[in-house]
């Protein structure tokens, strides 16, 4: 491993280490990574090197050469303008710059970085949605006041928003406040995979408000459905 100039001085190296290497012993990074000859093929096809300055190029170079002041300043900085598209799965070595970057995300999470949690912060209502539903993003969630850049256009569509659904020909999606119906066994099943997978721990991680939220949420269906919590 590498060192490269350091911006996060404040962190021990050991410590920044630990989190790289923990990114490295995740069972999905070896095939995320291959080498990189530097063609910046992912580059022109990610959407978020256009108008940040991020270039999936510099996430596999970084990781390439094991950089682990470089990884772990992307970890906290650059990962949080991925839209995780996937196009720069393009990459003529077979990288998948977007899956280190997802792997990078979840150790950040799951150690509770602060950036990590800042980067999060404007999204508690959008994951107690999908958590707690089941589903993406709801129609109700449709407001002018929620997301500016949804455009001025969501006020006529947030008025009539019932009318619109009903339209839809699956009368799984005549819903406004969940995306589509989602039958109770899913959702079973869903609670108790992200109780099980540690992904509720990594919530709890960064916002202990929303965790017990969820867990409330979460306990009664299961309670009800026999499952003990
Ligand atoms: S497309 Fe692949 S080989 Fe080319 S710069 Fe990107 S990661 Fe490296
Ligand atoms: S997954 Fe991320 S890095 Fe890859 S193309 Fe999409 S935005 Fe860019």
């Amino acid at each position: 491993m590498t060192l490269a100039p350091n911006t996060y001085t404040d962190i021990p190296y050991e410590e920044k280490a630990k989190l790289i290497e923990e990114v490295m012993a995740d069972h999905r990074y070896g095939e995320h990574l291959y080498g990189c000859y530097e063609c910046g093929i992912c580059v022109a096809a990610c959407p978020s090197a256009r108008f940040y300055d991020f270039s999936p190029r510099k996430i596999a170079q970084a990781a390439a050469r094991q950089d682990v002041e470089l990884m772990y300043e992307q970890m906290n900085d650059d990962v949080w303008n991925c839209s995780q598209c996937f196009s720069c799965t393009r990459c003529p070595r077979g990288n998948n710059p977007g899956g280190i970057i997802t792997v990078l995300r979840e150790v950040a999470v799951r150690n509770g970085l602060a950036s990590a949690r800042d980067a999060l912060e404007g999204y508690g209502r959008v994951v107690y949605k999908i958590m707690s539903t089941g589903t993406q993003v709801s129609p109700d969630m449709l407001q002018p006041n929620a997301f500016p850049d949804w455009g001025p256009h969501v006020k006529a569509i947030s008025d009539n928003v019932e009318t619109w659904r009903k339209a839809l020909p699956p009368e799984t999606l005549h819903t406004t406040s969940t995306a589509w119906n989602v039958d109770e066994k899913t959702i079973i099943e869903l609670y108790l995979i992200w109780q099980a997978t540690g992904v509720m721990d990594m919530i709890g991680e960064v916002d202990e408000g929303l965790h017990m939220i969820l867990e409330d949420v979460m306990e009664d269906v299961l309670d009800e459905a026999g499952y003990e919590t």
